[in-house]
């Protein structure tokens, strides 16, 4: 299918790219196109104009910064699955977005827009979520940063404004003895999550002193399985702990699991405790908790 008709504006700079927004009212951002072109060929969105961020230098890249890992919103999915820094500071981060699609979506597809899209299937959301992550975004009031637990607010929502940009994305440091990882239970076709789960947990002197558990997939939007981090502070880590934790994901779920033509709601919340056990077990791992 063809899109409907739009402008097409490339922006050579951030500030390029805000002037063509407020230029343009009713036009989207263009980074690696790989949701919003199916969207627009689908005519599940027609924006009057496109701002091509594609090519602003300032947008990409990877840094170390004093409270973590600085990652530019523009930077792909495969310069994040690669990255030395990344790999070793926020492991669950690496493990995601190698796992994202396939070669030509990790070599085209960008954080930013994935966090932006906000696919309740996506692999990147549930894992900022886990490693408390920030997500910087500018706009016409000046800069923000926004927690990733309270950016996603529901189906392909979050709330960043129409004329904001995010910049870039900050994983803070690790603890000295913190691990993380992300598992997931992928669509055979699309690879998208059928159910995702991301890990951190924090261990001091071998008892477990800080766990975030989050979830995608199964939910409108990544989410933190408060019941089960609940469970998990405060003892050691063995595989009984562990089940036990992963056991009290149904009370997380709630009655909110999504069902489709793939996986049911019945089947997601079966198998669910599965893989939050196999994300906490590979994150104590990490942690030298296991
Ligand atoms: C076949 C296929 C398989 C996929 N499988 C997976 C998968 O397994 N896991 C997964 O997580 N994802 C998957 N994806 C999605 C992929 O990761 C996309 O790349 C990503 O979701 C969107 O990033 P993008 O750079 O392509 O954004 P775009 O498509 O360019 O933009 C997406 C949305 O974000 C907005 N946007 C983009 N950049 C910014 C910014 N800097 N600031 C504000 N708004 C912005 C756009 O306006 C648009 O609304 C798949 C996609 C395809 C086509």
């Amino acid at each position: 299918m063809y899109s409907a008709n739009f402008d097409y504006h490339r922006a050579k700079s951030l500030s390029d790219a805000q002037r063509l927004l407020a230029s343009n009212p009713g036009a989207k951002l263009l980074a690696g196109g790989h949701s919003l072109i199916p969207l627009m060929k689908l005519r599940l969105a027609s924006p009057s104009a496109v701002v091509d961020i594609g090519r602003i230098p300032e947008l990409r890249g990877i840094s170390k910064s004093g409270d973590g890992i600085r990652i530019g919103s523009l930077t792909t999915h495969a310069e994040i699955a690669a990255s030395a820094d990344v790999q070793k500071s926020a492991a669950a981060l690496a493990e995601a977005a190698g796992l994202v699609g396939d070669p030509a979506v990790r070599s085209r597809g960008t954080i930013g827009g994935n966090v932006a899209h906000a696919d309740p299937a996506s692999d990147l959301p549930t894992v900022l979520v886990a490693l408390d992550a920030k997500i910087v975004a500018i706009g016409p009031k000046g800069e923000r940063t926004i927690s990733a637990d309270g950016f996603f607010t529901g189906i392909m929502s979050t709330t960043l404004a129409d004329d904001e940009v995010i910049t870039a994305i900050v994983v803070p440091a690790l603890a000295k003895e913190q691990g993380s990882a992300y598992v997931k239970f992928s669509h055979p076709a699309s690879r998208y999550a059928v159910i995702g789960v991301a890990a951190s947990v924090t261990s001091s002197g071998g008892t477990c002193s800080a766990a975030r558990v989050a979830l995608g997939g199964l939910v409108p939007h990544a989410t933190r399985a408060n019941a089960v981090e609940k469970a998990l502070v405060g003892g050691g880590l063995d595989t009984t702990a562990i089940g036990t934790a992963a056991a009290k994901v149904g009370t997380d779920l709630g009655n909110e699991v999504t069902g489709d033509i793939f996986a049911s709601a019945e089947y997601r919340t079966a198998v669910a405790p599965v893989y939050v056990k196999r994300a906490i077990a590979a994150a104590a791992a990490r942690a030298g908790l296991a």
